[in-house]
């Protein structure tokens, strides 16, 4: 693309080019209510129209209903220092069935792809025990039917999985990024599996392409879909129940702040749509990228959402944090966030493993080096007190002005994934950060 003057001579473009580490607050956050883009209550009903059929294919889902812990990590905060207020940990790690935050989004939209075909069919009604949806009757006709997806790994899983459970043909279009064991993983379950040289963008525009060619293929589509987006976002009642649960109250004295992991941006968007929902002005989101696949922000700073990929600026693309390493942002995505979104941070990779193997001496959890880049966004919002000064604004994003954290204030790190890695895998990314 031919660059502007405009994003030549941005101060933060110049700092994402050159791979540095940097804390943008976004200047267009807006106060709610925000446009409506799905309906989060549609998609919890659904969610629990199916806990029945998820509760019988996977046995270890807790009431059918995919959910992780929020889990509070005293020692973490101890480590870590001047952490304002207390620290918890969204164990997305752990999430069954995929162990990784594409348990919600991917899910969530191959259920609804199998509730419309049962239903056109004139053999579902929503009042059903959708655990029928196991049957012979179900699973043959189901087989007629292809799902498609592009992925890094995560969502890949998830889809191929939830897709061979209920019956539908797979097939995973791989990046070079994804992780051997992810493929043998998804073959094992009976999906077919495309391996490409080329990065996440050309996996998913090919995916794409095929699945286009074939009228009974539905595409999983990372950048535009509004199914994924609606599935991700139901974790914001979800954790207001958490919450509630733990007593713990979020108003304008005891403020949270949420720090999310982002590639494409439909995962951590989604939750982030989710969150707003349920505590409007009184929740911060930021966005953790790698410093050489930091796209959606810069597709937030310079306002050109998908029409700026990493690449245009000359940086590679590459990291370590695979589930992360994507060029170009979601539009749909981008575009919704510029308005709720506080901020967005990147981070080198070689600081992302001491962060790994610090969680799991200190609380035993092992989360994935993806999951790990939530921990910096502390640095900037708790470790240095003058928020405002250091991000060189002065809190007019923020509505009322932002509110430096204290000791009534909430943070969750969102910890996207791990759980499925293998153990030899765990193992070498532990000892690296030793
Ligand atoms: C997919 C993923 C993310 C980010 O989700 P996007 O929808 O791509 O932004 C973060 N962490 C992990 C471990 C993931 O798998």
């Amino acid at each position: 693309m031919q660059m502007n003057y405009e994003i030549k001579g941005n101060r933060e473009v110049v700092k994402i080019a050159k791979y540095q580490e940097f804390f943008w607050e976004n200047p267009h956050v807006k106060a709610g209510p925000w446009e409506n883009v799905v309906d989060i209550d549609e998609a919890e009903a659904r969610l629990l129209r199916f806990a029945p059929f998820i509760e019988k294919m996977f046995p270890e889902v807790k009431d059918g209903i995919i959910e992780s812990e929020l889990r509070e990590i005293p020692n973490m905060k101890e480590v870590l220092g001047n952490v304002k207020g207390r620290l918890f940990l969204k164990a997305d790690s752990h999430l069954p069935i995929s162990g990784s935050i594409k348990a919600r989004g991917g899910i969530y939209e191959v259920l609804k792809l199998a509730e419309r075909i049962a239903i056109d069919r004139g053999i579902l009604i929503e009042e059903d025990d959708y655990s029928k949806l196991a049957d012979e009757e179900y699973r043959k006709l189901f087989s007629q039917y292809k799902v498609a997806v592009g992925s890094t790994g995560n969502l890949g899983l998830s889809i191929g999985i939830i897709s061979a459970a209920i019956g539908f043909q797979v097939t995973v279009h791989m990046s070079a990024d994804a992780r051997q064991w992810k493929k043998d993983l998804l073959r094992s379950k009976g999906a077919k599996v495309v391996e490409y040289l080329e990065d996440y963008e050309a996996a998913v525009a090919k995916g794409r392409a095929e699945a286009a060619m074939d009228p009974q293929c539905h595409f999983v589509d990372d950048e535009n879909s509004l199914d994924l987006f609606a599935g991700y976002s139901v974790a914001g009642k979800r954790l207001k129940k958490q919450l509630d649960d733990e007593g713990i109250v979020i108003d304008d004295k005891h403020k949270l702040y949420v720090y999310l992991p982002c590639g494409v941006g439909g995962a951590p968007g989604g939750v982030t749509y989710g969150i707003k929902e349920c505590f409007g002005n009184n929740a911060y989101c930021y966005f953790a990228e790698p410093t050489h696949a930091p796209c959606m922000t810069l597709g937030l700073v310079t306002g050109l959402h998908n029409k700026i990929s990493v690449g245009d600026i000359g940086i590679d693309g590459k990291t370590e944090a695979d589930g992360l390493a994507v060029g170009r942002p979601s539009g749909l995505v981008s575009k919704v966030m510029e308005e709720m979104l506080s901020g967005c941070f990147t981070v080198d990779d070689a600081r992302l493993y001491p962060y790994l193997t610090r969680l799991k001496d200190e609380e035993g959890i092992f989360i994935e080096p993806s999951a790990c880049a939530a921990f910096e966004g502390l640095k900037y919002v708790c470790w240095k007190t003058k928020l405002p000064k250091i991000c060189g604004t002065t809190g007019i994003g923020h509505v009322g002005g932002f509110d430096a954290p204290d000791r009534n204030s909430i943070h969750i790190l969102w910890a996207t994934g791990g759980s499925m890695v293998p153990d030899e895998e765990k193992k070498v990314y532990y000892e690296r950060g030793l």
